[in-house]
């Protein structure tokens, strides 16, 4: 894929889409047009990965976008990854298989040595690696991530790592997992943000040799696990940034996670929309097309507001981050309102399908169950509600 080029921004288009974002989009859906909703929905039963949706998607160079030129990708913002992964989620696929190289990579390109940087990120944009799996969520404290007791203790050149991680996502389809740990007890450290770290674990050592995974089953095809630590042996070469800093490098991130899955949520809700708006011009009940009635358009109306709605703060949010200017406030209230926007438009699609927006061949109720995640995750509803209760209007922290 090429950069970004010339790009010419169109000053009617509230989006602030440009004529390079037009294309892209237009690139992006040619792709997936290759991958329709069989292909999707031959994967459930099994459960099983998109490998050649994700090879193609590699191929094309969608996945290396954020990593910069130097390294072998196209160098473009976080505005151009927000459009790749929403067309993937509009054309009825889910980009949830292969988001997190877009978020995670960012950790090793601003925290990571000259070293790190060379040896992976061009192996990253050329595909040779993957780099899809971070391990952060634990069994015991959950939301609560200062407390998280997976523990790295240095002996010589290396870290020795014993601990749990849960619901860590592609770990069996990826090369490269970060995975924070706590390299000072909890009891030693001034605050409990104070500590933790960030280790590059290579996967393909380390499973069978420290790391045991057993894939986790959930109403999506997500291909979620957990993962045992024992003993698992960490060159100190791979430590990202500095030791104890790890949740900073985390926080970091955070803002270019929640608005790549607005735009995630706004390409299910646009799916749900463009589904709903067609099939209710097509079912005819009473001598009528559904779509005639109030009580079927209107909820199709509002959750058509609502998505545009989202999708102005995702622009926002993301303009303000490729600007290289605070958007905590706006990256987060993006991923609300879209999270929101998006589950309503499911349950608008699946009340104007009838009965057939349960059967699985109208692929409703699957993209149906894969847009629930995103009120719980990578961050639930409520702990943003908490940020922006906090951060942005002062009020006391609640936990
Ligand atoms: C399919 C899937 C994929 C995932 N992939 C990854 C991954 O790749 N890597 C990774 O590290 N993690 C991953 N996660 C974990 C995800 O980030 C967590 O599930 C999420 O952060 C919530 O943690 P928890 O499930 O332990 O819920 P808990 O922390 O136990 O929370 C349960 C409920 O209580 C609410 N709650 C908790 N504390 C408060 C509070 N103070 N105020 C108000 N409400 C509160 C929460 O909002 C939530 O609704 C994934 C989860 C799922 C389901």
């Amino acid at each position: 894929m090429a950069g970004k080029g010339s790009s010419v921004t169109d000053p009617h288009d509230p989006t602030g889409d440009s004529d390079f974002h037009h294309s892209l989009r237009r690139n992006v859906r040619e792709l997936c047009g290759r991958f329709p909703d069989a292909y999707w929905r031959g994967l459930e039963a099994n459960r099983d990965y998109p490998e050649d949706f994700v090879s193609a998607l590699t191929k094309a160079g969608y996945l290396a976008s954020l990593i910069p030129e130097a390294y072998g990708g196209s160098g473009l913002g976080i505005s151009e990854a927000a459009l790749i992964l929403e067309e993937i989620n509009r054309s009825g696929g889910n980009a949830a298989a292969c988001h997190a190289q877009m978020y995670i990579m960012g950790t090793l390109l601003r925290h990571g040595s000259d070293d790190q940087k060379r040896m992976y990120l061009p192996s990253l944009a050329s595909g040779e690696l993957r780099l899809q799996a971070f391990g952060v969520t634990e069994p015991t404290t959950g939301s609560d991530t200062t407390q998280l007791k997976t523990m790295a203790v240095r002996k010589g050149d290396r870290y020795v790592v014993n601990g749990q991680k849960v619901f860590i996502s592609r770990a069996e389809h990826s090369d490269l997992l970060l995975l924070l740990v706590r390299t000072t007890p909890i009891e030693h450290v001034v605050k409990r943000g104070d500590g933790l770290s960030v280790l590059l674990v290579d996967l393909r050592r380390a499973i069978g040799h420290g790391i045991t995974i057993r894939p986790i089953r959930t109403m999506m095809n997500h291909a979620t696990t957990e993962l045992f630590i024992e003993d698992l042996e960490v060159p100190v070469a791979n430590l990202v940034g500095q030791e104890g800093n790890g949740l900073r490098y985390l926080l970091d991130g955070l803002n270019a996670e929640r608005i790549l899955i607005a735009a995630e949520c706004v390409g299910d809700g646009r799916y749900f929309i463009e589904r709903s708006r067609r099939y209710a011009g097509e079912r005819v009940v009473f001598g009528r097309a559904i779509g005639q009635n109030q009580g079927i358009q209107f909820p199709i109306a509002t959750a058509h507001i609502r998505i545009e709605a989202a999708d102005l703060m995702r622009a926002r949010a993301a303009q303000l981050y490729d600007l290289h200017r605070p958007c905590g406030a706006e990256a987060n209230m993006a991923k609300f309102l879209a999270a929101d926007a998006s589950w309503e438009a499911a349950n608008v699609a699946i009340q104007t399908f009838g009965g057939y927006g349960f059967t699985e061949e109208y692929d409703i109720e699957r993209k149906f169950r894969e847009t629930r995640l995103y009120q719980v995750a990578p961050v639930s509803t409520n702990l943003i509600l908490s940020y922006v209760a906090e951060h942005v209007l002062g009020l006391p922290r609640s936990y």
